[in-house]
């Protein structure tokens, strides 16, 4: 691949170059609390590789890995929560979207604010 970008904060963490507090890892995703969580169970879930920039991307070039991302989401909500939640992709910055590397939020519990965005 010739692939030359700087890599994201998602890419960054999963190297162990930013600091985050892990809940689940395999080899192809990761899961931490969000920096600014918005609910009582706030998770970001996401590919340690940034190469798909939203869902949309994800899904059309590797759906095996969203279903991955789906299934840790799940694993955190069990562990976490009751096993219900939100999960949200923000997709384009008119969305909310600011990391633009494909990424979950696993939601549990109210929100703290309106919205994501
Ligand atoms: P938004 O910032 O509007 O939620 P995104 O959907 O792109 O947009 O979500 C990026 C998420 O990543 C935010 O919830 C943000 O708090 C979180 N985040 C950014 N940097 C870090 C970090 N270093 N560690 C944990 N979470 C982070």
């Amino acid at each position: 691949m010739s692939e030359t970008r700087e890599p994201t904060v998602f890419e960054r963490i999963s190297a162990g170059e930013i600091p985050a507090r892990i809940v689940a890892e395999t080899e192809r995703v990761i899961a931490f609390h969000d920096i600014a969580p918005k609910a009582p169970v706030h998770v970001v879930v996401t590919p340690r590789s940034g190469e798909y920039r939203n869902v949309v991307e994800l899904a059309a070039g590797d759906p095996g890995l969203l279903a991955e991302i789906v299934e840790v989401a799940n694993g955190v909500a069990a562990e976490l929560a009751d096993g219900d939640f939100r999960l949200i992709f923000n997709t384009g910055s008119g969305a909310g979207q600011t990391v633009f590397h494909v990424h979950a939020h696993v939601i549990a519990g109210a929100l703290t604010e309106g919205s994501l965005a």
